[in-house]
């Protein structure tokens, strides 16, 4: 048998909340090693719509999609769909869903979510103090929603209320200061609002890379898909598919959607699945757009890149082994074309895997079977927004020092 290589801590997956607490670990001193099946944000971490939402309290799971169901998922141009193949095995985590729709869940989640939020900058910013050239891929001009209809803009007053009385920004805006802000948006809506504290990433991909660059030039990330985890009294062990065995004081899990299978190992099965999302992009110096817009009746956002337009969103249920749904491509690109009058062919297409739990709230914690096992995954719609607070967390954990909100984001919630 090969001898185990060993590490003071082993981070399985190289998303962004991988290479996120790895930086935070590597700042702590720990000597830390990255496991990662396929490469630097290959997972969701790729294709997302880049914003940093520290705006983003309200949970998937509420009473107002409760209401919509039925209409969103027998509608033939709904940005929510489910493949119905699928059902019975997304049974157990629908009833799950469902009853996190509840007022009263829904208010204790959002609470949850708020105050996970606040550290949205404060758990980047010594990661980017170490890396500056990370913060130049970072762009400061908000987010802008845009309501399409009276009816829209009034069934968003709950939701900017419960803002308003969490303290997030946010302004209301008229359609002439819509149109000063976004030209390309002129015609569109009735009424807008912006959220001046979020920012968004000229190009994931590369942000998370160049945060990562210290971890990948001190040989601190290794190829490896990991398939199993065994406790013993030395240490957690881990094995690869690729034959490796490694030994590790401690493990964190950040396998994003795959994260399931590791932690059924160890005992813990947790309702963890995936809301797929998809984009599509379009090649163009000229993206049209300032900063991210999300015509919110359609549900995805448009969000200007590096040298191209990506529009990216909608939810889909099924499963992380069914391929993408042409339909939801088409269903991006019929609705960017009517919101901006796009002439040009669609560049690039992709499918990713959002890992979500039915009351929309991570895990973050310590295996309730293995405390040298720590959880991180299941952000969601939030994984590039709660990265850096998420490292944050799981140093705290390990140091002892964790806050006592962060109960509410344990595994022994299920
Ligand atoms: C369309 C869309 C738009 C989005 N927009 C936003 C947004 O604007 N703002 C925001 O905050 N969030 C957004 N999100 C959500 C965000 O992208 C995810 O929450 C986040 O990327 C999750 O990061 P992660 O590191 O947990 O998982 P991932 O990025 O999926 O990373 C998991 C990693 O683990 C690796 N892995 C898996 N299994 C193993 C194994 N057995 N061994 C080794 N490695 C393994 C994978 O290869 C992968 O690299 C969006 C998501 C989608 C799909």
């Amino acid at each position: 048998m090969t001898q185990p290589i060993h590490c003071e801590i082993a981070v399985i997956g190289a998303g962004v909340v991988g290479v996120a607490t790895a930086l935070w670990l590597r700042r702590q001193g720990y000597r830390v090693l990255i496991l990662e099946r396929d490469g630097i944000a290959a997972g969701a971490s790729y294709g997302n719509a880049g914003t940093l939402a520290p705006y983003g309290v309200m949970p998937i799971a509420q009473p107002a999609l409760l209401r919509a169901i039925p209409s969103l998922l027998f509608s033939s141009d709904s940005p929510f769909v489910i493949n119905w193949a699928r059902l019975p095995r997304l049974m157990p985590w629908l009833l799950r869903f469902l009853n996190e729709c509840r007022a009263s869940r829904c208010t204790a989640n959002t609470q949850a979510l708020a105050t996970i939020l606040q550290r949205t900058y404060s758990g980047y910013e010594p990661l980017l103090a170490d890396t500056p050239l990370a913060r130049q891929g970072l762009q400061h001009r908000g987010c802008l929603y845009t309501y399409g209809t009276r009816q829209g803009f009034a069934a968003a007053q709950a939701a900017i209320e419960l803002r308003r009385s969490l303290g997030i920004a946010q302004q209301v805006l008229s359609v002439a200061e819509i149109e000063q802000l976004e030209p390309a948006l002129a015609g569109q809506s009735v009424a807008g609002l912006l959220f001046p504290e979020s920012s968004h990433m000229d190009d994931p991909k590369r942000f998370i890379e160049t945060l990562a660059a210290p971890l990948v030039a001190e040989g601190a990330l290794r190829k490896a898909t990991i398939t199993g985890i065994k406790r013993e009294a030395n240490g957690l062990h881990l094995h690869s598919a690729e034959g490796q065995h490694y030994q590790a004081d401690r493990v964190v899990l950040c396998a994003g959607a795959w994260s399931g299978a590791l932690a059924a190992q160890m005992g813990d099965h947790i309702p963890l699945d995936t809301e797929r999302g998809y984009h599509i992009e379009f090649d163009r110096p000229n993206t049209l757009l300032n900063r991210p817009c999300c015509p919110v009746e359609s549900a995805f956002y448009m969000t200007p890149m590096a040298g191209r337009l990506r529009v990216a969103g909608t939810v889909e249920l099924g499963s992380i082994h069914d391929p993408a749904n042409p339909r939801r491509f088409d269903y991006l690109e019929q609705h960017v074309r009517r919101v901006l009058g796009l002439k040009e062919p669609v560049a690039r297409r992709w499918l990713g895997f959002r890992p979500s739990l039915p009351d929309s709230l991570p895990v973050i914690g310590p295996s309730p079977h293995e405390p040298r096992l720590i959880y991180a995954f299941g952000h969601q719609h939030l994984g590039l927004t709660l990265a850096g607070a998420t490292g944050q967390l799981v140093t705290e954990c390990i140091a002892g020092t964790a806050p006592d909100w962060l109960e509410r984001f344990s595994v022994q919630r299920f």
